[in-house]
């Protein structure tokens, strides 16, 4: 029977103590499914991303094994490994077994680039319980001989969806073969794609198995909405989102680029709003000391790119902005997954200029939803609405980078590849054109249409 309270899981007193301190009553449904199994001592498999109360699901039941069994670590050794793809995810999940395991006697520590490595080393030294990395520096630390991890108990590895869109599959197969082959073994991914599934096998044995939230399950929590906009009026619009979103809660705009969330944030903050950026170029304690100024509600909006806003993990966000669309489907969900956490509702606002409209496409795709379209701004470009509500695709519309200087007609690289995504009539278009008239933009010919069409009803 799937537990319903956490009184009801056999976790032990001190944790259930910090569980009571942190106001966690019931277990949310990874929680419930896979504490009880893992407290057995059997493998996981679990499709979940982050927001469903994931590293509880695992932290919890580890904790539980390092207080029941305590034993002293070996030099350069952990007992518990999690492997994790991002400074920020590694930074929140050692900052959960703190929470979590207050009342417990434990050690730990983190392993990521970017900063010294000496103090790594000799925190290793005398080996840790719980040991958080990111997979290259854990490496350079295996290869010289400072990290030895022939005798973990517990591996996690994290968002391995993510790890693998960084290209860490490599890496991540080499720290592997350095586990004993006698180990507990938890795996986190929010999509089983093929290759994720053979990794799976390749490293489980016997797992159970738990979904959670689908995808689209997160993208349904929150509000979504779309504007069609020319690139050179997204920052007026976003001004305006921002006005209407003075002092109501915590607002997360993600940029495509390093540079361009630093002149994004540069231009915000001169428009008479706070905002700081974080990227890979700003060093880890920039970065912590912006999120901890976020997190505190001292800093109302964060200017961030897909990387570095991996692992936020802030309660209190009420809007996304994709002031830039992603170029990966993927990515457009863990976006907005940054509202809507832990149960609350949140918002999520996309800005697609007819350079992204293709990616538009992909992501209504992924979602198996038709993004309702916001035309109460002065910025709307209702040629490229029309277009999109037809189906057809704008022709300004590159895949390559979303942001082509437009101009140009022809030349896509991915020529034929006609999509199957959006279309479908129904859209929530609103009033307001904007003054449409366009005679400046031809729609590609509408070859699927049709088929599109029926596809998605
Ligand atoms: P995660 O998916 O691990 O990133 O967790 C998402 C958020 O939910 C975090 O802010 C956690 O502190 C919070 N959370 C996790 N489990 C619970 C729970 N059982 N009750 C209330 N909040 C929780």
């Amino acid at each position: 029977m799937t537990p319903t309270t956490f009184g009801e899981i056999a976790l032990a007193a001190p944790i259930q103590r910090a569980l009571q301190e942190q106001n966690y009553v019931l277990p949310s449904p990874i929680q419930a499914q896979s504490i009880p199994t893992l407290l057995k001592g059997q493998d996981l498999l679990g499709i979940a991303q982050t927001g469903t109360g994931k590293t509880a699901a695992f932290s919890l039941p580890i904790l539980n094994a390092l207080h029941e069994n305590p034993r002293r670590p070996k030099s350069r050794s952990a007992r518990v490994l999690v492997l994790t793809p991002t400074r920020e995810l590694a930074t929140q999940i050692s900052a959960s077994f703190e929470t979590y395991g207050r009342h417990v006697h434990f050690s730990k520590t983190l392993i990521f680039g970017g900063v010294g490595k000496n103090p790594q080393i000799r925190a290793m030294r005398q080996g840790v319980d719980v040991l958080v990395a990111c997979p290259g520096r854990l490496l350079d630390h295996m290869g010289e001989g400072d990290v030895d991890l022939s005798s973990v108990e517990f591996f996690v590895l994290d968002e391995v969806d993510r790890m693998l869109d960084m290209g860490f599959l490599r890496d991540v197969k080499r720290i592997i073969a350095a586990l004993p082959r006698k180990r507990q073994s938890l795996f986190f991914s929010a999509t089983l794609s093929p290759a994720i599934d053979d990794l799976a096998r390749s490293i489980l044995h016997n797992p159970a198995s738990v979904t959670i939230a689908p995808e689209k399950t997160t993208a349904e929590k929150v509000a979504q909405r779309v504007c069609f906009v020319d690139r050179e009026n997204k920052k007026e619009l976003l001004a305006q989102h921002l006005e209407e979103e003075r002092d109501k809660g915590l607002t997360i705009i993600f940029s495509k680029t390093k540079h361009g969330s630093d002149k994004l944030c540069r231009w915000i903050n001169s428009a008479g709003f706070t905002a700081e950026a974080i990227h890979g170029n700003r060093s880890q304690p920039q970065r912590e000391r912006t999120l901890e100024k976020f997190k505190k509600g001292a800093l109302p909006i964060l200017v961030a790119t897909d990387v570095a806003a991996r692992g936020v993990d802030v309660k209190d966000v009420t809007l996304v902005v994709n002031f830039d669309l992603p170029n990966e489907a993927e990515a457009y969900v863990h976006r907005i997954g940054r509202t809507g956490r832990a149960g609350a509702t949140g918002s999520a606002v996309s800005y697609c200029s007819p350079e992204e409209h293709e990616f538009l496409i992909d992501i209504e795709k992924l979602i198996q939803q038709e993004i309702p379209v916001d035309s109460s701004h002065d910025h709307h470009d209702e040629e490229l609405a029309s277009l999109h509500a037809r189906g057809l695709k704008s022709k300004l519309s590159t895949r390559d980078n979303g942001g082509n200087k437009g101009g140009g007609g022809g030349g896509r690289r991915d020529g034929g590849g006609r999509r199957d995504g959006g279309g479908g009539g129904g859209r929530n278009q609103g009033g307001n054109s904007g003054g449409g008239g366009g005679q400046r933009r031809t729609a590609e010919a509408p070859a699927g249409v049709s088929q599109r069409r029926r596809r998605r009803r």
